[in-house]
């Protein structure tokens, strides 16, 4: 592992601790071998002087919640150290009480709470404190003859501490072993099955040290011949398993109680991992670090094929293990798998959201190369799972994912959108989003895929009267997300002002393919994955053309009433599946595309209009945005329409061609 650090960027913060501390915990960050999303804590001890006067010594340590590789300066909470030190001495300490007095020895109330691990970092006699969950280190460390590897490796200037729970447990067992040692006689510690610390009286030699430490496991790793993981090569597409996919996650969500993400992984090294003939075996022995249960759960599930994505198993020996383990007072938490391997096929993450369901993706990725190394050094052994356990049902660890506040409307549900560059499309698919949903935004302009291009959305260039471009969207939405809940079809198209005697073939076929048949094909290869969605629905974005037609707009005013009939045979033959379909009726939003100001200075111009008044040419004077029809798209797909089907809503101010 290479150390990152710059001397120039180094000397942009000027010497100050807290800056100096901030960079070397992004550079930590940077390196997904050593932290995880959140994972990992660091500290900086400096002297501050109060209101008073008073020079306090704090310790600035990483606040929960917070990311190395992102971290800021209110990411650190400043905490007085001789209440840490005093904390540190005590026999007992309840998590809830260490949390409170911590808090309150804070000299800013409004930083976040700091790390578990507080109280270790105040013990360590440096100034900087850097703690990482480092791949290669925990590796050696998981395997049967771990303790003795880890010795082979770092000799005695090393302390190597026995697994203990992390947090109070964790600080007062290294306060005891440490009381009377001189630390200078040691560069490092390792916590087996755990992590890493480093620590130095500035901020390069605590960061080097980490590099330094981590880098030696690696080494070793490679010398035992231990370093290569499995990948498959050629075609590493398993195809024609979507239905599989979607069949997990209805089951899973089912479990939960509540819409879950599937995401499936079939990358090389993935598919590779899942075509060893033991791969049943050694992924469902345990996680990397504890750090990682609120993540993926203790144990990986394996995906079956017959019957397809069954998950009783699952749920039956979580329940088991939960009970086996659970304190009174405990409640279970959801049976739901967290990830799983498919052999053959790859890996599943699962998740509340899209995020989470990336984030476990992050986590597995490195576990299933930990999990090789460790097998090749002797076999992967994780903790045993009453200590898994403890770490998973902690009121700690729980608070972690309780972050972020109230949930979402549309959170662990999943949106597919047509149209979705620009306009009344880009406004829904951005909405749903926001709203929490995971949203597949499709359109012809590849300019797509940039403004969708995040863990919970996925832009997809795409032809939508082009029948094998939609059956490879639809398939991509359901291996990156795991099914579809709400189908926006709003791809469509106004075709040129011609009167019917002078239609042009081209045209009127044009508007068909896009604005009729397309959304016939959408709907079509969308059912199988609605009929195991979650709250399923359809919205279709028809036009007030359809109550409303007018002269040389026959093209387009046809296919929209074909695509409003299509959408009530849509929903008395999807009724009995509980798939609502809803159909909006939008009109002159000009916010879009084709309305450029040009184009609508000569409209408004035709008509002896100013652009304002052309704008707001309907009864309620009001002006009709693409965001207001995503507003509309989204309560059609939420709640607020649960119990309506086959419904027509205009959107257009009001219309007296329509009221
Ligand atoms: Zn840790």
């Amino acid at each position: 592992m290479k150390s990152l650090w710059n001397d120039a960027d180094a000397r942009t913060c000027g010497g100050d601790p807290l800056k100096l501390r901030i960079y070397t915990s992004r550079l930590l960050g940077r390196e997904p071998a050593l932290v995880l999303h959140g994972g990992g804590n660091t500290s900086v001890k400096a002297p501050a002087t109060n209101l008073f006067g008073d020079i306090e010594e704090l310790l600035y340590v990483k606040g929960s919640g917070w990311d190395l590789a992102t971290i800021e300066a209110q990411g650190f909470a400043p905490v007085k150290m001789d209440v840490l030190l005093r904390m540190a001495k005590l026999d007992q300490l309840a998590d809830t009480d260490m949390v409170r007095v911590q808090r309150a020895a804070m000299t800013d109330p409004g930083a976040p709470t700091p790390s578990v691990e507080a109280i270790l970092h105040a013990i360590i006699p440096f100034a900087f404190v850097d703690h990482t969950h480092a791949d290669a280190t925990v590796a050696v460390s998981n395997t049967p003859d771990g303790d003795r590897y880890i010795h082979e490796v770092y000799g005695d200037r090393i302390l190597v501490i026995p697994y203990v729970m992390p947090g109070f447990v964790l600080a007062r067992e290294v306060y005891r072993r440490t009381k009377c040692m001189d630390w200078s006689r040691y560069d490092g510690m390792v916590l087996l099955h755990h992590g890493v610390f480093s620590w130095g009286n500035d901020a390069k030699s605590s960061y080097e040290r980490m590099i330094e430490l981590v880098s030696r496991a690696e080494t070793f790793l490679e010398h035992r011949k231990a370093t290569t993981v499995a990948r498959r090569t050629g075609a590493s597409t398993v195809t024609g398993i979507e239905g599989t996919i979607a069949q997990l996650r209805h089951a899973a969500s089912k479990a939960r109680g509540s819409a879950m993400i599937v995401r499936l992984d079939d990358s090389p090294e993935a598919a590779g991992f899942a075509d060893r003939p033991d791969v049943a075996t050694i992924a469902t022995r345990g996680p990397l670090t504890p750090d990682h249960v609120i993540r993926t759960k203790p144990l990986a599930m394996v995906v079956s094929n017959d019957p397809p994505a069954d998950i009783s198993h699952y749920g039956a020996a979580y329940q088991a293990y939960v009970e086996r383990h659970k304190q009174p007072g405990q409640t279970m938490l959801d049976p739901a798998p967290r990830w799983g391997v498919w052999p053959g096929v790859g890996t599943v993450t699962l998740g509340p959201t899209a995020k989470d369901a990336a984030i476990a993706a992050d986590i597995v990725r490195h576990t299933v190369r930990a999990i090789q190394w460790s097998e090749s050094l002797g076999g992967w052994q994780a903790l045993p799972e009453a200590d898994l356990f403890e770490v998973e049902y902690w009121d700690l660890e729980q608070a972690k994912l309780k972050q972020g506040g109230a949930k979402p409307p549309f959170a662990g549900k999943i949106a597919l959108v047509t149209g979705a560059a620009s306009g009344i499309g880009r406004a829904c698919a951005e909405m749903l989003r926001a709203q929490g949903a995971a949203v597949a935004a499709l359109d012809l302009n590849p300019e797509v895929t940039r403004l969708f291009n995040t863990a919970d959305a996925l832009g997809l260039g795409c032809d939508v009267t082009n029948l094998a471009a939609m059956q490879s969207a639809v398939a991509r939405t359901v291996r990156r997300f795991g099914g579809i809940d709400i189908v926006v079809s709003n791809a469509g198209i106004f075709s040129p002002s011609e009167s019917l005697d002078k239609m042009t073939a081209e045209n009127w076929q044009r508007s068909l393919d896009l604005n009729l048949t397309s959304a016939q094909h959408l709907i079509q290869l969308t059912i199988p994955y609605l009929r195991l969605g979650v709250d399923p629905t359809i919205i279709i974005n028809a036009s007030k053309n359809v109550p409303a037609p007018g002269p040389g707009a026959g093209a387009y005013s046809v296919a929209k009433a074909g695509l409003t009939q299509l959408a009530r045979v849509a929903a008395l033959e999807l009724a009995k599946d509980g798939i609502r379909v809803n159909v909006l009726h939008p009109h002159a939003v000009f916010d879009t595309a084709a309305w450029t100001p040009e184009v609508l200075a000569a409209r408004a111009e035709h008509y002896g209009m100013t652009v304002d008044q052309y704008k707001r040419n309907n009864l309620l004077s009001l002006e009709v945005t693409s965001k207001d029809v995503a507003a509309l798209v989204c309560a059609m797909a939420g709640a607020p329409f649960a119990k309506t089907t086959g419904a027509q809503v205009p959107i257009d101010g009001g219309s007296d061609r329509v009221v």
